[in-house]
Formats: C-alpha cells, structure tokens, sequence
C-alpha cells in the first residue's frame, strides 16, 4: 500500500511541476515570438560548429582560465548528476529501489560500468561542491567588481544566490542518499564518494539510515523538478537557451553593423546624380527606423535577453564603463528583459492582443538616452560575451530611433549630421572642395 501512494505521490509531483515548467517554458517563447521576424537560418554547417564549440565547449569562457574551470565543473557536474536522476526516475515509477543496479548485479562488466558512472557522478560533485563554494566566496565575500555592479542589486543577486544555494542542496541530498544507501549495504554498491563517508554513519541504526536514504532521494527528486519551474524565471535559462542562442548567433564579420535599406536606397541615389528615384508607393506601410521598443526589435535580440547569465564580462571589457559612464552592455540586456517581461504580460493579459501602456524600452526606468549615447560602438561587448550575444545591435537599433524618428541627438551632433546630409561626409566641405588639399 505504501509502495503504491509514495508511485502516485512521485508521479503526481512530476505531474504539477511538468505543468508549471510548461507556462513557465511557454510565456518565455511567446515573449521572445514577439519580436520582428529575422532569418537566420543559412549556413547551418558553421551555426552547428558554433553551437557546439561554444555552448556545449564552453569555447569563449576559456578567455578566463580561473572562473572557466569553475564553471566548467559545475555545467560538466549539471549533466553528468542527471544520469543519476534516470534511476531515481525508474524508481520511483516503479517503486522499486536501485532497478538499474539490480538489473546488472550479476552481469559483471555492466556493474562495473555502473559502479564507475555513480562513482565519476560522486567525484564530479565533489568538484561541484568545491566550485560552488568558490562562487559564492567570489559573489559574497571577495566581491568581486564584475559581480557587484548596480545593475545586480535586487532580484538578480537573489537569484545567484538561489541557484549556488540549490547546488549545494541537490548535492547534499544526493551524498546523503547514496551514503546511507551504502552503510545499508555494507559498502555493497562499491561508491567511491560515498564509500568513505558511510564511516560516518557506522554508529547509526537501520531506521534511522532508512530515513537518511529516503529524505536524500525525495529531497533530489523534489530539489529538481522546482528547479525546472524555477529555471524560466532565473538567469539560469542559459543552461538552455545557450544552444539555440549560439546556432542562431549572426554570422556577419565581427563589428559588422547592419544598414537600414531604406538609407542605403537614399544614399545610392544621392552618390549617383543619374539615378531615377522609383515613384512613391502610397499603400506603403510607413518606415520606422530603429527600436523603440521591444516589439520592434528581432526575436534574435529577444532571445539574446533571456540567455544573458548576467556574468558582467561585457561589462567588465566595455571602455565606456572602464572610464566611469554609466552605460553597462550587462544592463542593457536585463532592461531588454525586464521590458520584454513586462510587456509579454500585458499581451499575454489580453488575448494576445499588445495594448499601449505609455512606455517604452528608451527611458521609463529602462535603458536611458544618457547610457545609449556613451556607446563607442567599439563591439569589445560581442567579441567578450560566451553565449554569442550582441548588446551593441540593442543598442544601434534604440541610438538610430532617437535620432532618426525623435530627432533626439546632442547638439555637437547635429552638425554633423547636417554636413552627411548636405555633402555626404562629415565634414563641412562640399563634395567638390574635396580634394582641394592636394593643388597646395
Ligand atoms: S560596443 Fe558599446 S556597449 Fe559594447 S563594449 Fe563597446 S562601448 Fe561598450
Ligand atoms: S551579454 Fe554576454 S557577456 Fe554580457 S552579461 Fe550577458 S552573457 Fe555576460
């Protein structure tokens, strides 16, 4: 009887954390379908060589050997702990216990492998446990300067702190499962984590060893499925996002700054004196230049925001931080987010159906006009980011709606402008004078 209530009570927790993870996972792409469609789709030769040096290589973090290594212990440890969670999986469905290993007990070379998986899954997390230490030294109490910008205030550090804090729950719970599992079997299992820490547990009766076991085994069954309800709402997305976010990362050469058609229509015809403008569509749809905001960026942009893990090397690499303006590429895409969070719920509380709310992603406590204009366009942000992604496009696109639809630019830059306009250069020599210098 009890075998049967704990099979439904596993079955049902799995259940209701599969339907909160599945509006969680769902809110999270319909926002990011709310972008401007973009094809990226060519080349899918080099986008899967990316995806997989980058996201599953973690290629780009080895910029950093210290925090690489770190981190490469804690993503290695995330799958590998997973293999684990097959057999509670199995077990739990079945309300058995250990069905793989009593399935390959008597098959030698099987067990062997089974003992070397769970024993590397022990060894893993240890170095896990190390790692997750040192993070949240590096966070709490070392601070290190990346990590404790002000756009980290608030939720974000909460959300860093939850998830190293899960860590090391999950990984107390499985040591607890597998050592009190061993000093119920007399060292039967052959773990070698768990092996030596069952002397610690020698003076222990059985009930209480039982109770050990089953506490660690619900408490990692239970600890991963909030995880997974958890995770849309957390930095921690990138765990995800990092593979569809590197395949469809844009393929153009570094610094490559994308042209509005409509002004390279405007300049072509204005360089070539013999050109005939085409004849005004009057059913066109009206040109907006730039973003304003969020919907008027791609989904590619979208995407972008919610695989950002906040880890600040943009930040860290950009000269207009480093010589103390407030612009932040790290900021830059959390109010991305944040905005995008924002309006995918008013959408999403009407039908699916965008009704104005007086805001937008320029200014309204988001990203301000001061922080767009301290961008050098310089793309250090880019080239540093390990997931491929670009705040500078973000920030192009919301420059060039100021300027060009608001009218909105510093004064030292409106001659500028004027000049383009007039002589198709900067300067303010005409097109003629050009090459006056070379007659002195
Ligand atoms: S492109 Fe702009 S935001 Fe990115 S690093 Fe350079 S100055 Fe900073
Ligand atoms: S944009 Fe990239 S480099 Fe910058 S904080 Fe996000 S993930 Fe890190």
């Amino acid at each position: 009887m009890l075998v049967y209530f704990q099979i439904y009570l596993f079955i049902a927790f799995a259940a209701m954390a599969g339907f909160y993870a599945y509006r969680g996972y769902r809110r999270v792409y319909n926002n990011i379908m709310l972008g401007k469609s973009e094809d990226l789709n060519d080349n899918t030769t080099e986008r899967f060589k990316n995806m997989l040096l980058v996201a599953f290589g973690q290629k780009k973090m080895f910029k950093n050997i210290t925090p690489a290594i770190l981190h490469m212990f804690i993503y290695v440890g995330f799958i590998i702990t997973q293999i684990e969670l097959i057999e509670v999986f199995i077990d739990g469905v079945t309300g058995k216990h250990r069905v793989i290993y009593h399935a390959v007990e008597n098959i030698p070379f099987l067990k062997f492998i089974y003992v070397a998986t769970i024993s590397s899954i022990e060894l893993i997390s240890v170095l896990v446990f190390i790692a997750t230490v040192a993070f949240l030294s590096r966070r709490f109490l070392i601070k290190v300067p990346r990590l404790n910008k002000p756009e980290l205030k608030g939720f974000p550090v909460q959300d860093a702190a939850i998830i190293l804090i899960s860590e090391i729950y999950l990984l107390t719970c499985i040591f607890s499962m597998n050592t009190a599992d061993m000093a119920l079997h007399h060292g039967e299992y052959g773990f070698a984590v768990s092996g030596l820490l069952q002397h610690f547990l020698s003076n222990w009766d059985e009930s209480s060893l039982h109770l050990l076991e089953r506490a660690g085994w619900w408490g990692h069954y239970i600890g991963v499925l909030l995880l997974l309800v958890y995770l849309p709402y957390s930095k921690h997305l990138h765990i995800l996002l990092a593979f569809p976010n590197t395949f469809f990362a844009r393929l153009n050469p570094k610094g490559y700054i994308s042209n509005m058609p409509e002004i390279t229509k405007e300049i072509k015809l204005m360089m070539d004196p013999s050109a005939v403008p085409p004849p005004a569509d009057a059913n066109a749809a009206p040109v907006k230049f730039g973003a304003k905001d969020v919907m008027d960026l791609s989904w590619k942009n979208l995407l972008d925001a919610y695989t950002c893990t906040e880890c600040g090397r943009c930040t860290s690499a950009c000269p207009a931080n480093q010589t103390g303006k407030i612009l932040s590429p790290r900021k830059i895409m959390m109010d991305t987010r944040d905005r995008l969070e924002e309006v995918g719920s008013i959408v999403a509380a009407n039908n699916g159906v965008w009704k104005e709310d007086g805001k937008s992603l320029i200014e309204n406590g988001y990203i301000s006009i001061e922080e767009l204009r301290a961008c050098t366009t310089c793309n250090a942000c880019v080239e540093e980011c390990p997931v491929m992604i670009s705040p500078l496009d973000i920030i192009v696109q919301l420059r060039r709606n100021l300027v060009m639809e608001d009218s909105n630019a510093p004064a030292e830059w409106t001659g500028m402008f004027t000049n383009m306009e007039n002589n198709g250069a900067p300067w303010q020599f005409s097109q003629q004078d050009r090459l006056k210098w070379i007659d002195n």
